[in-house]
This record gives structure tokens, C-alpha cells and sequence, in this order.
């Protein structure tokens, strides 16, 4: 493909948490050559271990080596400050460079960034991903990309590397449709749980319902995997925490207000997971919503 970021190249890669982690992996593993920092230095410890890579001692040390720099930190504030701060990574990039955020950032908030380094002749994608630490392992995640499609196609062997990109229009977009998406999924999460535990409480079995809404109109990636996989067994171990879902909502909220569209169940769906959140931590699992539920109405499923 011509023009195209394809390896070896340098990628700078920040953020090795759940998804990160398994993500850069696989750019590795596709020929790049990574450059990766976090501020935790365990994660970047136990990546280095695993894989060949650059472990650099500032962010502006990973600038000065690589075009093009990817992002996958906890919310859009963050990559802000990672990227604009005192000593930043922008600071430290050619002109030219690529920054694709992967993060669920700000879809507002990523059109100011992106205005604010296109002055320094740096263009940010945003690119945040769906399908959570399973399909990141796989390299099989849904990828949402916004910004203009040269530099998205000329992303495209990085993204296939992680998984399938959708371009989805201009700057800020990807991290809309993110948003909205999660609220799709944080509702029927919440949705499923609301029936389960009414089900429940009027003599149906949990896993027998699951089961028939799987084979009904009801069905949903919540009834289908997080149901099966991590509420039913009571593992709650998705990997994607209960605040950045939280995060993620009041994103949403925050875009269907800004185009004047009415929210009120995205209202409801995001003031009921930040209780949620309030009550058990940011950093409890995101499926761990059952349990809130269930404590709300009473049900003691745990011992
Ligand atoms: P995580 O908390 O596991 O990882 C975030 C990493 O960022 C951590 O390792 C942390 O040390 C690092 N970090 C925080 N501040 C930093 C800084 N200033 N400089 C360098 N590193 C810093 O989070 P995650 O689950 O990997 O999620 C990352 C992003 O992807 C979030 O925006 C989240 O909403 C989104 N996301 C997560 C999932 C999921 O299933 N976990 C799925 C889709 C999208």
C-alpha cells in the first residue's frame, strides 16, 4: 500500500494496561518496533520481559524515535496531558507524526486536540476500540476511526494488526460512535440484569433464562457473552473496569446534549452507573453492575 505506516517502524506506544498490553503485543508481533511507556513501570517491566522493544526514559526520548505514536490511557484528560503537558510528547514530534489515540477519550474534547496539534503539524486519529480484553488478546478487536481517511488508510496495517477499522468520518467521530456504543452496552447490561433478577424472584432459573433470551428477540453482547462468561459463574472479571464504563457514559451524555438530542435514558442509564460507581469503586468490574443491582433489590446471590 503506498504511503502506508507498514513495519518495521517505530510506533511509540503508551499505556500498557488491560487492552494496551495485549494490543502492542500484537503490533510487535506484526514487525513493528514498539517504543512503550507507562506510569506504571511494572507494566512496562513486564512487556519488556515479554517482548522486543524500546523501553525510553522520557516521553520526549520517545518522540524524538518514532512518527507515529499510539495512545490507549484511561480517558481523553489524560492523553491531553500525556501529549500537550510540560514536556510532552507532542513537543518532541516531527512534523508529519501521527498520534492515534485508542483510548475512549472525549469526542469534544479530541476535536480541540486535534485542532490544537494540526498548528503543530501533527495529525491525531482517534481510534478507540470495542470488544474488550478478549477480542484484544485475539487481535480481533472492532476499531473506530476518525479523521481524515489519508492518514486513517495510511493507519491500516497498524489497525489490522489489532484488528477491524471503520472509518467513521471526521475527527472526533470515532470517539463518539465509542461512546454511544458503551451506552448501548452498559444499558443492556443493566437491562439483562433487571430481568434476570425479576425472573428470579418469580422462579425462573438465571442460567435457563440466559439461556431462552439467546434464542430470543432480547438478546444482546450482554445476554450472549458477559452473562455466560462472567455474571452467571460470579467471576466478574471482564477486565474493563466499572469507571471508565462510567467514563464512557457521561461521554455519551455529554455528545447527545451538545447536538441537542434528548437523552434522558442515556440520562438514566449514566446516573445509574455512576451510583453503581460510587458504591463499589471506580476500579470494580464493569459487569459487577449485577451485583449492584442485586443489592439494590435485595438479592444476595453471594455468600
Ligand atoms: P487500564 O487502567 O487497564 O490501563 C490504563 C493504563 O494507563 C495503566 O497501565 C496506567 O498505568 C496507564 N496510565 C495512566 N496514566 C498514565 C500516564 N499519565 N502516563 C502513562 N501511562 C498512564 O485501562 P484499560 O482497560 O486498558 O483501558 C484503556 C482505555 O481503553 C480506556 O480509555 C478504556 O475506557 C478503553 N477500553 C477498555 C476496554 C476494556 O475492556 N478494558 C475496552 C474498550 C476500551
Amino acid at each position: 500500500m503506498k504511503n502506508s505506516l507498514a513495519p518495521p517502524l517505530n510506533v511509540g506506544f503508551i499505556g500498557l494496561g488491560n487492552m494496551g498490553t495485549p494490543m502492542a503485543g500484537h503490533l510487535v508481533a506484526a514487525g513493528y518496533r514498539l517504543h512503550v511507556m507507562d506510569a506504571a513501570a511494572a507494566a512496562v517491566r513486564r512487556f519488556a520481559e515479554k517482548h522486543a522493544c524500546e523501553t525510553p526514559r522520557s516521553q520526549a526520548e520517545l518522540a524524538a524515535a518514532c512518527p507515529v505514536v499510539i495512545t490507549m490511557l484511561p480517558n481523553g484528560d489524560i492523553v491531553r496531558e500525556v501529549l500537550t503537558g510540560e514536556d510532552g510528547v507532542a513537543a518532541g514530534l516531527e512534523p508529519g507524526a501521527i498520534v492515534i489515540d485508542m483510548s475512549s477519550s472525549s469526542p469534544l474534547g479530541t476535536r480541540r486536540l486535534a485542532e490544537e496539534l494540526q498548528t503543530r503539524g501533527i495529525t491525531l486519529v482517534d481510534a478507540p476500540v470495542s470488544g474488550g480484553v478478549v477480542k484484544a488478546k485475539q487481535g480481533a478487536l472492532s476499531i473506530m476511526a476518525g479523521g481524515d481517511e489519508e492518514p486513517v488508510t495510511r493507519c491500516a496495517l497498524l489497525f489490522g494488526a489489532m484488528g477491524k477499522v471503520f472509518h467513521t468520518g471526521a475527527s472526533g467521530t470515532g470517539h463518539a460512535m465509542k461512546s454511544l456504543n458503551n451506552f448501548l452496552s452498559a444499558g443492556t447490561l443493566a437491562l439483562t440484569a433487571e430481568a434476570v433478577l425479576a425472573g428470579e424472584r418469580f422462579g425462573l432459573e438465571p442460567a435457563r433464562m440466559v439461556d431462552i433470551i439467546n434464542s430470543s428477540t432480547g438478546r444482546s453482547n450482554s445476554s450472549e457473552h458477559k452473562y455466560p462468561t462472567f455474571v452467571l459463574n460470579r467471576r466478574f472479571d471482564s477486565g474493563f473496569a466499572l469507571g471508565l464504563m462510567s467514563k464512557d457514559l457521561r461521554l455519551a451524555l455529554e455528545l447527545a446534549r451538545a447536538g441537542g438530542s434528548a437523552s434522558e435514558l442515556i440520562q438514566d442509564v449514566a446516573e445509574l452507573w455512576s451510583r453503581a460507581e460510587a458504591q463499589l469503586g471506580a476500579a470494580a468490574d464493569n459487569t459487577e453492575i449485577v451485583r449492584y443491582l442485586e443489592a439494590i433489590s435485595g438479592v444476595t446471590t453471594d455468600d
